[in-house]
């Protein structure tokens, strides 16, 4: 399976175009995915005409670094001319008349698009189960879930069938199917990617990002999605980076933060026995450990389950069956048609999550619940400023299991949510968090190694990761069969 930067110097050297590259990846979509159901939308049409363009900008002598590289999109971003679904028979048929920032960035970077990947519905979800379209299977084991809620991003880049995914990321959605695909993927600090035509979540939680094979992949692609954007007012005034500027340096004199609470019981033994792996291999490259506390974080849990419901009960509000998306057939009056349309058009856990979300919102409710939690929230954030005077960067598992079987935890909400014990507070707090391949477990299912940074600190995550990738090859390790 090619890296971003082989399929560079492929296009680069002549020996192979555009649309051969993308041929070739529409092929293996075609081999592969009804066992997988990574991809809800391809049109091979259209990904030619992308990919004739890109080669036509080649040839013209205005190729970029990534010119007519294919990529894979979650279905999340809105595309216009492609339906964009976000894993919701709410929008099923729903074709934007524009295009999400990070994709109009990839546009113009020339990568043509291999078509949309599969998610859980409205991002909520981690296992890819709650998708309209069926579950996503992971590569590793048909039999195991690829994480969620960018599972078919994750399982996609596992199978090489793009070689790289655009994702998002409210609570672990970019780092925990990385993990169980055995892959990695980088969440930015909040306010790095725009979210301009992103469907929203949960606003002040949700971050574009990428999956790829290898750091030094994600480092590419993430240079070109980040940048100010004003049709974003969340979006921060600093300008576009190039992240593999520090991909190279030595990691002598690095502290590695480790957090005591992360390393806690709940952790699976293989888990932590690679994780363990991990950070020998980081101290053999120089760098020290020191154990830090995030005292605050065992809430993160909970406080997430309060605020994103309620932003999420917010802006969902918007599916109505009046403006765009599915509407009843049959109604009696203005009411019933409100009722009926999200009841056919949404499934359980989206409505799970608007009724928490207005409950917790709600008149009696507000104080004791959601204004609670946005002080935790604040607590948390300000365990890890504590944590980074004394570190430069933390590390720890980023699941604490392996991926698990499809229906193991599907009618168990609560269990569910705790998949992502380590992934959330992340997001609580904004910072930038990545995951890379450490291990196999005992069944033979990939392990991640999180990475969390401070503020902005992306290009020396990236960094961290990139060393470990050069000395180690988990990375490189691809599933039976594929
Ligand atoms: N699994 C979490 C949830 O269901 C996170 C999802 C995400 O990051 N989009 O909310």
């Amino acid at each position: 399976m090619s890296t971003l930067t082989e399929l560079a110097t492929r296009l680069n050297a002549g020996e192979a175009s555009s649309v051969e590259l993308c041929q070739d990846y529409l092929a293996r979509i075609a081999t592969h995915n009804p066992t997988l159901n990574a991809f809800i939308t391809v049109d091979a049409d259209k990904t030619l005409a992308e990919a004739r363009a890109a080669d036509a900008q080649r040839a013209a002598g205005h190729a970029g670094p990534l010119t007519g590289v294919p990529i894979a999109h979650k279905d999340i971003f809105c595309t216009e001319g492609w339906r964009t679904t976000c894993g919701s028979k709410m929008l099923a048929n729903f074709v934007s008349p524009y295009d999400a920032h990070v994709i109009h960035q990839f546009k113009a970077a020339g990568m043509p698009s291999l078509g949309k990947l599969n998610m859980d519905e409205f991002a909520m979800g981690s296992s890819n189960e709650t998708s309209f379209f069926g579950p996503v299977k992971n590569p590793w084991d048909t039999a195991a879930v690829p994480g969620g809620s960018s599972g078919g991003s994750a399982a996609a880049v596992a199978a090489g069938l793009c070689p790289v995914a655009t994702a998002t990321d409210t609570g672990g959605s970019i780092r925990q199917p990385a993990a169980l695909c055995g892959i990695t993927g980088i969440k930015p600090s909040y306010g790095r990617v725009s979210r301009y035509g992103m469907i929203a979540f949960a606003s002040s939680l949700d971050q574009g990002g990428v999956m790829a094979r290898s750091a030094a992949d994600c480092a590419l692609a993430l240079s070109v999605m980040t940048g100010h954007d004003p049709r974003d007012s969340t979006s921060l005034e600093r300008p576009a980076e190039d992240y593999t500027r520090d991909l190279n340096r030595p990691l002598a004199g690095l502290r590695i933060g480790l957090p005591q609470e992360f390393f806690a019981a709940g952790m699976a033994p293989d888990v932590a026995a690679a994780v363990e792996a991990a950070l020998t291999e980081y101290r053999k490259l120089g760098a020290t450990t020191v154990e830090v506390s995030l005292p605050n974080s065992s809430l993160s849990v909970p406080v997430y389950y309060v605020l994103a419901p309620a932003e999420a009960s917010s802006n969902l509000s918007r599916f109505d069956g009046v403006r765009y998306g599915h509407r009843t057939a049959e109604y009696a009056d203005l009411t019933e048609m409100y009722e009926k349309t999200r009841a056919e058009g949404c499934g359980a856990e989206v409505e799970r999550r608007s009724l928490i979300g207005a409950y917790v919102l709600s008149h009696g409710y507000y104080d004791a619940y959601y204004i609670q939690a946005q002080k935790i929230r604040r607590l948390i954030a300000n365990d890890f400023t504590e944590a980074f005077k004394v570190c430069d960067v933390i590390m720890g598992p980023t699941t604490p299991t392996t991926a698990f079987n499809l229906g193991e935890k599907a009618d168990d909400p609560v269990q569910m949510y705790l998949s992502d014990i380590y992934t959330i507070a992340v997001n609580l707090a904004g910072l930038p968090g990545m995951s890379v391949p450490c291990g196999l477990g005992r069944n033979g299912r990939p392990i991640g190694l999180q990475i969390i940074g401070d503020y902005f600190a992306e290009a020396k995550m990236l960094n961290c990761a990139h060393q470990y990738q050069l000395a180690t090859d988990w990375h490189t390790r691809v599933p039976g069969g594929f």
